[in-house]
């Protein structure tokens, strides 16, 4: 089997909308084929996207099944784009070293780091005062620009915490809320396992 495609991943996170990611799903219903059970396959292309959105709806309920049944190799795939998981004995940062390999760091609380599993890219904060990681998922063109051209993405730029304290910083462009909590806290404890 080849690897769920990223789409289905982002539908299954609520990161797209049913509509959308119905239309993506008519043009790709072969990419699905080869990368989900053949019965998620035949459910998935048979299913109605485009009900008004309810609570509930055959869209909704596939989509809280898929968390559980896609295969994955690491929590990865059900991180948002934009993760927040408290930094605590539930995460602390021996257990997201086995997690995740960190290849350049920016200041002592960022850094660009790799799954372990799945080579996912994220650019990560490490917040010790509020006790918070936050994740920003890059793709691998953000990422070569940090390895090659030391270009770092903006979106922690400003926050106070994860720069020295003389540092001069430019405003922040990101809100500390557009980082979500959420559907992968129940993982943490298997993060790289499944
Ligand atoms: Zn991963």
């Amino acid at each position: 089997m080849s690897d769920v495609p990223a789409q289905l991943w982002r539908w299954v996170r609520g990161e797209m909308p049913h509509d959308e990611f119905g239309y993506w799903l008519y043009d790709h219903a072969d990419s699905i084929k080869v990368a989900v059970p053949t019965d998620v396959a035949a459910e998935l292309t048979n299913l109605d996207f485009w009900p008004a959105p309810v609570t509930g709806s055959d869209a909704e309920q596939m989509r809280e099944r898929l968390v559980f049944e896609l295969p994955r190799r690491c929590a990865c795939p059900l991180m948002f784009d934009r993760q927040r998981i408290p930094l605590g004995a539930q995460f602390p940062p021996h257990e997201f070293e086995k997690a995740f390999q960190t290849i350049a760091t920016r200041t002592p609380w960022l850094r660009l780091s790799l799954c372990r599993e799945c080579g996912q890219n994220w650019y990560v904060a490490c917040d010790t005062a509020d006790d918070y990681w936050y994740f920003e998922r890059l793709d691998p063109g953000a990422a070569g620009r940090i390895l090659e051209l030391n270009q770092w993405p903006s979106m922690f730029d400003g926050w106070a915490h994860l720069w020295p304290a003389d540092a001069e910083h430019r405003a922040g462009s990101v809100h500390i809320d557009e980082f979500r909590r959420g559907i992968v806290a129940s993982f943490i404890s298997g993060l790289s396992t499944r």
